[in-house]
């Protein structure tokens, strides 16, 4: 039986984004497939009053299984709200990669859905895209589209290369659409592996810097569609801290690279509205459970080991959230 968002206590993201736009901040949207990791993400941007866009992948639903995470969005909303939070709280389909799921997902409960059609021809992209909108706005749901193709690998969505999003053809999608907010590619990109060690240099402490992201590229976009809604995917920033606790504690990740935190409050500050996040939470979980597994090898209590990690997740997401996206202390 469909179930609208709203009977769920969720929001859609148009106050969301309207309000980061006022205030030159990014919203956060975290993904996540499991328990641990949706009550940190709740715990955390709710002590720091942070709005929140609760991401789920197609591989993620699939995990998860659609009925149980619908009701794990309610018990998110409710949670919150018996912990005294009063911040917003979306539920998104992350790459959308057909119009079936993206109803599936509507009819189950989701506040906004992504239809990826990216990396389609641009005509197919705008009619995919433009399909969704209607069926979606009939039900007061936001969608988010893409142009431009991210590297990288997240689920079943592989790209070897990034082909930058062209300006010229911004302003043509978002009228043909109706979209509500778009995706662009200006060098981020999916994973933990963002950049050959080959593409970077070395700072001074000999830590691995990409090549900065296009902000010409985004400025031209500004200019373009002013006041519009813009998505940086793959925008995590791989955290040092938890590649060198994987490493030391029995793990193999080699030159991880991500998006360094000063570019990414730079575009927090512009058009960008809301920035994704989920290599850093899965680096967190992984470094804090090998830990405790090579300090407490006797341990096989599973609230012993993902208790730990949660922690550590929710205190990741406020450092973020003040420190990096601006987010925080937005609904106290
Ligand atoms: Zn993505």
């Amino acid at each position: 039986m469909a179930v609208n968002f709203k009977e769920l206590g969720l929001v859609n993201t148009r106050e969301m984004f309207k309000k980061a736009m006022e205030q030159e901040y990014a919203v956060p949207a975290y993904n996540f497939n499991n328990m641990e990791q949706l009550q940190a993400i709740i715990m955390g941007c709710g002590r720091c009053g942070s709005p929140v866009i609760l991401q789920v992948s197609k591989g993620a639903r699939e995990y998860a299984n659609a009925t149980l995470l619908r009701n794990l969005g309610k018990g998110a909303v409710e949670m919150a709200r018996e912990e005294g939070f009063k911040i917003p709280i979306a539920l998104h389909l992350d790459h959308g990669d057909s119009y079936e799921l993206c109803v599936s997902c509507i009819e189950g409960g989701f506040s906004s859905v992504m239809i990826d059609g990216s990396h389609h021809p641009y005509e197919k992209n705008v009619e995919l895209t433009k399909k969704v909108v209607e069926y979606a706005h009939r039900h007061d749901v936001t969608v988010e589209g893409e142009l431009g193709v991210l590297a990288g690998i997240e689920d079943d969505v592989v790209a070897a290369r990034s082909v930058y999003t062209q300006p010229e053809d911004v302003e043509d999608f978002v009228e043909k659409t109706g979209v509500d907010s778009l995706a662009i590619s200006i060098g981020t990109s999916h994973g933990a592996y963002k950049f050959r060690p080959e593409q970077c240099t070395r700072n001074e402490q000999g830590v691995l810097v990409p090549p900065p992201l296009r902000f010409d590229i985004l400025k031209e976009v500004e200019r373009r569609i002013p006041g519009f809604p813009i998505v940086l995917h793959g925008a995590s920033s791989v955290l040092l801290k938890y590649v060198n606790l994987i490493n030391e504690n029995g793990g193999a990740l080699e030159a991880a690279v991500g998006i360094p935190e000063e570019q990414l409050r730079k575009a927090a500050r512009s058009a960008v509205c809301k920035i994704n996040i989920d290599s850093d939470g899965r680096l967190v979980m992984t470094a804090m459970i090998r830990k405790t597994f090579k300090e407490k090898p006797a341990e096989f209590d599973p609230r012993k080991y993902l208790g730990p990690a949660r922690e550590e997740l929710m205190n990741m997401i406020i450092d973020k959230n003040r420190n990096v996206l601006g987010s925080a202390e937005r609904y106290d």
